[in-house]
């Protein structure tokens, strides 16, 4: 995978051959879509030849080549656990198949940005992450650690905690006050994925993306109508789910101090298509469909950085006033 420049700024880029001994074909995927296929491919496990599904795609002739594209309801599977892939793998080495691209590395450009890991190699190689900011992990929630907790007053500039004292919010990283927070989800569960059980940090996007409303929104409901309970119903959503997300690493995961993990994005197409449009903009595809841009690529984007979010224009709603 590399990034290239291009009208919108520098994307991710990735492009592979695939072939069936007589044809091979170029495909190429962008943007959060082309990490996410970088990172299945980079499972350590991989059987190798490697067989791709790729479903719902487009096809396309350019210089006389045919080349596969992406839809949004475009899948990508890499050794689909079925009895027809295992059956043509072992073809394939029957016939002492070799894949045109020779080594993966050569078809595939380079690493992976993003690298698919185990909790249970997270917690025994910390020291290898040092250099990494953000992995992808992939785990079922068991339950919810601190069912009381599940948002926290945020500083409008850096995103710390802050401090409620009279009349103001103090934010000790950014040492000043401010006269309003943002509200935002901080979800506190025990995660497993079948490597090792952790503890995860649901953070604000996340829960937005997998629930489709915001803290100010549920407090609203919660005050609506106190009888029924919309925090358990808010559980229920998120106890048992598998989430594929974007974990960022903290220092303390660096050097092995601590094993709480952060999980900021999601990486699941199907949760990103189910959740509510209207009440979660940031995951509604509609907002992109007038940029001009291959859909199949923006039903991935989300603003990315943690900066974005604070220069997001604030509505009445999600300003608290004080005094
Ligand atoms: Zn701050």
């Amino acid at each position: 995978m590399k990034k290239v420049p291009t009208k919108i700024g520098q994307r991710e880029v990735v492009r592979f051959l695939i072939a069936d001994g007589s044809i091979s074909h170029k495909v190429t995927i962008w943007g959060d879509f082309a990490t996410a296929v970088s990172s299945d491919y980079y499972k350590p496990d991989l059987e190798q030849p490697v067989i791709c599904i790729m479903t719902n795609t487009k096809i396309g002739v350019f210089m006389d080549h045919v080349q596969v594209g992406t839809l949004p309801s475009t899948r990508v599977f890499f050794n689909l656990d079925v009895e027809p892939v295992i059956e043509f793998r072992n073809r394939l080495i029957e016939i002492g198949y070799k894949s045109p691209g020779g080594s993966a590395d050569v078809a595939m450009n380079s690493a992976p940005v993003l690298e698919h890991v185990s909790f249970a190699s997270l917690i025994a190689n910390s020291e290898s992450m040092v250099a990494k900011e953000t992995v992808l992990s992939t785990f079922t929630v068991s339950r919810i650690e601190e069912e009381d907790d599940f948002w926290f007053h945020s500083c409008t500039a850096c995103q710390a905690e802050v401090l409620r004292t009279e009349r103001k919010f103090k934010c000790e990283t950014c040492n000043r006050s401010f006269p309003y927070a943002d509200k935002r989800f901080r979800i506190l569960v025990l995660a497993d994925d079948k490597t090792h059980a952790c503890n995860v940090l649901l953070m604000d996007r996340i829960v937005k993306q997998i629930l489709g409303t915001t803290v100010t929104n549920m407090l609203n409901e919660m005050k609506k109508a106190p009888a029924t309970s919309s925090v358990s119903e808010m559980y229920k959503k998120i106890i048992g789910k598998e989430i594929s997300a974007k974990i960022i690493l903290t220092e303390g995961n660096k050097n092995g101090d601590s094993n709480i993990y952060e999980a900021v994005e999601l990486f699941d197409k199907t949760v990103n298509d189910s959740s509510s449009g209207d009440k979660s903009p940031e995951t509604n595809p509609n907002t992109f469909s007038s940029s001009g841009i291959v859909q199949g690529i923006e039903l991935f984007h989300t603003p990315g950085s943690a900066g974005s979010v604070s220069k997001k224009i604030k509505t009445e709603d999600d300003i608290v006033h004080i005094g």
